[in-house]
């Protein structure tokens, strides 16, 4: 297999290493066993990941919490995550170093851009946590606004579904699957994909978006070297 980039931002939602509980081990083994295929194809690995299982500023504002504070609470979830799936990496045997965008050195290393860097070329995934640090933003801004300073030549989003719809597939068996859309169909259809912060960094520095099912295994390798089933967004 081959892959068509060699350096690749993974967005993935909290709720995709949720199961029964907050974390699920199988899941989150399955999505690590996922990473460890691309890297032994020569793929360097950026990962961002989110905090929905566990906490969102919406939650908190809709029991009247103010929303920096909530989004505070949203950020710290995603580093309880990135934690999580460091561990779990790290048990498989990837070598990856969890990178926070809000000091907490105890805790994890504060993002710097040469840092990561050194880390990509010593063959080591980084896991970047806590959003960008900034209330009133997403991590799908995070996963952009990282892929682009980290020289990113893809950003891939894993999903529930195999790539985007024109509505919710499982709500509504005629949706429509689009395999290509440009950055201005995303935006001006509304398609739920990623928020248009996001769709906009990536517009304004050519970065594709690649959308994949992250449930089916073996997907996110195969969309790699552009096979499978997936969208694309360019
Ligand atoms: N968040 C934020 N700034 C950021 C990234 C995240 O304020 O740069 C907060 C926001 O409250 C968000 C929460 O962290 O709801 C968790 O992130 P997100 O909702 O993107 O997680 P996902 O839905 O991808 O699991």
């Amino acid at each position: 297999m081959k892959p068509l980039y060699q350096r690749i931002m993974l967005k993935l939602s909290g709720e995709i290493l949720a199961g029964e509980t907050i974390f699920s081990p199988e899941v989150m083994n399955r999505v690590c066993q996922e990473l460890k295929a691309i890297r032994d194809i020569g793929v360097q690995i950026n990962v961002v990941i989110g905090g929905g299982n566990i906490f969102r500023g919406n939650m908190g504002q809709a029991q009247g919490m103010d929303r920096a504070t909530a989004d505070y609470m949203g950020m710290l979830a995603t580093v309880m995550n990135a934690l999580a799936l460091q561990t779990c990496m790290t048990d498989i045997g990837l070598d990856a170093r969890v990178m926070t965008s809000i000091n907490m050195n105890e805790i994890a290393e504060t993002f710097t851009r040469r840092r990561a860097f050194e880390y990509m070329h010593n063959g080591r995934i980084v896991i970047h946590a806590g959003g960008i640090g900034v209330p009133f933003f997403s991590t799908d801004t995070a996963a952009a606004s990282r892929a682009c300073e980290m020289n990113c030549q893809a950003i891939f989003k894993g999903t529930k579904v195999d790539g985007i719809y024109s509505d919710d597939p499982v709500k509504n068996e005629s949706a429509k699957f689009y395999e290509t859309l440009t950055y201005q169909d995303v935006l001006t259809k509304e398609l739920n994909v990623m928020d248009a912060a996001a769709i906009s960094l990536a517009k304004e520095n050519k970065i594709p978006v690649v959308v994949f099912n992250i449930k089916n295994p073996g997907q996110l390798a195969k969309a790699i070297c552009g096979e499978g089933l997936y969208t694309i967004v360019s």
